[in-house]
């Protein structure tokens, strides 16, 4: 039986598939493309995560495709906004109906005779299989059916709701009630203010301080731009110039502050440190309009918990759009405890200090199971070839495994940034192997290279995955830099013929 093929396979219609799949429309239009997707809708964590609150923690003129300036001069954009850009992107580029939902890509084989991949998809119609020249893993970085759940002792005896932001009940009524929330990373700190609005009060419970800045929710460059432009004429065949330029404007002023910043941190973090906490102290003091904690109060809450006990950017740093975060404690409405959990008991939790905390919903804001290139088994030739064995080359390929790429975005800064500049690099790549001909590329490994862990950060959701992860290397072309300007002269303008690649 003859197969179906396309040229080629997209794994996952989230953000990076979608861009991927309309930047194969774009530019190479006569080659046929399928995007499978596991759920039953596009959009990926922006369709998966329905907590309150929900939001962007990277500004939407990074978040945004370059090629697709995001609307307005909202800096920081709530979950259902981003949805609804992505749908939008989704029909505008034809991509909407190259997707097949609940479709999961379980493993491939590549057959290097043929230079094709046939690929192994669980639908519920049962098992099929379809062949494709190129195969771009698009699926995300974590887990979409469990997050990390530590086992809390005592957990069985809590008579509360116990919930995980990824899985959050639609019908969870928490006005009035008491509400813990576990942990300190941009999940907790997006749904403590966002529960603190109604709730009786909100605690939010961490082992380890995190980094927590505030920034404003309106860009301040966009909004700038936007009050000058908007006394330009508002001709019609001007009007998407004028955004393009503004968007540029915004994107191109975030992206200058993101990697400054970066810098900063890991040249002198004693500088960003002082930065970190006097932001902090400003905001947990407030000023004339809102009163906040005395000064002496608040120097003891921003040394007990904003004070974290690594450098800043060894984990992720949290950013709160207009210190939403700082007002709520601030009003009272939320505090934070930095303790750990000796035992849930029945009506709520027992720390390790001896103090209790009464609860009516437990929210475990613990984190993600990281799972990459959507879990899949790759064999070539029949042989297996497990991700832990391969080593990343530009972080979008892996040595070992033809014809195969993958988009995995920055974790210093967003997304997209990187998923972008993949997607750029695929399709100059797919353009030259038209051309000349090639039909398989292949990178081989160099024994002189070093390895390195696949993610730098020390946070405990990496830490714990990272023997089921590649390795980068030591030096360019192997290095993962994160560094977008780097990325920007390695990815869109480097050569493609480079050193390890063997095209054939
Ligand atoms: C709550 C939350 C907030 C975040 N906020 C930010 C932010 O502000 N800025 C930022 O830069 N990043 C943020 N991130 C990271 C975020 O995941 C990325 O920015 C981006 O949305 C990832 O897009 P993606 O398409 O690569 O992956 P995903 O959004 O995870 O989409 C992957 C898709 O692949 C599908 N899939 C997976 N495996 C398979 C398979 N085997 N077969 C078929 N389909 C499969 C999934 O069902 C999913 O639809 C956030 C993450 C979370 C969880």
């Amino acid at each position: 039986m003859t197969l179906e093929h396309v040229d080629v396979l997209i794994v996952g219609a989230g953000l990076s598939g979608i861009g991927a799949a309309a930047q194969l429309r774009s530019h190479l239009p006569h080659r046929s493309v399928a995007v499978l997707e596991s759920r039953a809708a596009s959009g990926g964590t922006w369709d998966l995560f329905r907590y309150p609150g929900i939001r962007s923690d990277s500004d939407m003129f990074t978040f945004g495709f370059a090629w697709r300036p995001w609307p307005g001069d909202q800096a920081l954009a709530d979950g259902p906004a981003i949805l609804d850009y992505l749908r939008t992107v989704s029909q505008e580029y034809g991509v909407e109906e190259l997707i097949r939902f609940r479709h999961t890509v379980t493993a491939a084989d590549y057959d290097t005779a043929a230079a094709c991949w046939t690929v192994t998809v669980r639908t519920p119609e049962g098992e099929q299989r379809l062949t494709t020249d190129f195969l771009w893993a698009c699926a995300g970085y974590y887990d979409y059916e469990q997050g990390h759940q530590p086992d809390f002792p005592g957990l069985a005896d809590f008579e509360g709701a116990f919930i995980h932001p990824q899985h959050w009940p639609e019908d969870l009524e928490y006005a009035g009630k008491k509400v813990v929330v576990i942990g300190s990373g941009a999940t907790a700190v997006t749904l403590v203010p966002a529960m603190a609005a109604e709730a009786e009060h909100v605690t939010m419970l961490q082992r380890t301080p995190t980094y927590v800045l505030s920034r404003a929710g309106r860009d301040p460059v966009a909004r700038r731009l936007g009050s000058v432009l908007d006394r330009v004429p508002d001709w019609v065949a001007f009007r998407s110039a004028r955004e393009r330029v503004g968007f540029g404007a915004a994107r191109w002023a975030n992206i200058a502050m993101i990697i400054a910043s970066y810098q900063i941190a890991r040249r002198r973090p004693e500088r960003m440190k002082q930065i970190v906490r006097a932001g902090v102290l400003a905001q947990l003091t407030g000023d004339e309009r809102t009163a906040g904690l005395a000064p002496g109060e608040a120097e003891e809450y921003v040394e007990r918990h904003f004070t974290p006990p690594y450098e800043p950017w060894d984990q992720r740093l949290c950013f709160v759009p207009d210190g939403d975060l700082f007002e709520a404690i601030r009003a009272g409405r939320a505090s934070v405890v930095t303790d750990r959990i000796r035992t849930f008991t029945a009506k709520g939790v027992q720390l390790e200090s001896g103090d209790t905390l009464e609860a009516d919903i437990v929210v475990s804001a613990t984190g993600l199971r990281i799972r990459l290139f959507g879990g899949l088994d790759l064999t070539v030739d029949g042989e297996p070839r497990p991700f832990n064995e391969a080593m990343a080359y530009k972080a979008m390929m892996l040595s070992g495994i033809p014809n195969f790429a993958f988009t995995i975005g920055y974790t210093n800064a967003s997304w997209t940034l990187k998923a972008d500049l993949v997607a750029d690099h695929v399709v100059r790549l797919l353009g030259h192997m038209e051309r000349l001909g090639h039909r398989q590329v292949l990178v081989e490994r160099d024994p002189s290279v070093e390895e390195r862990p696949f993610m730098g950060l020390t946070s405990g959701y990496i830490t714990r995955a990272l023997d089921r992860m590649p390795s980068q290397g030591d030096r360019a072309p192997w290095a993962l830099k994160q560094n977008y300007l780097v990325d920007l002269r390695v990815l869109r303008a480097g050569r493609l013929e480079d050193g390890p690649v063997r095209f054939s």
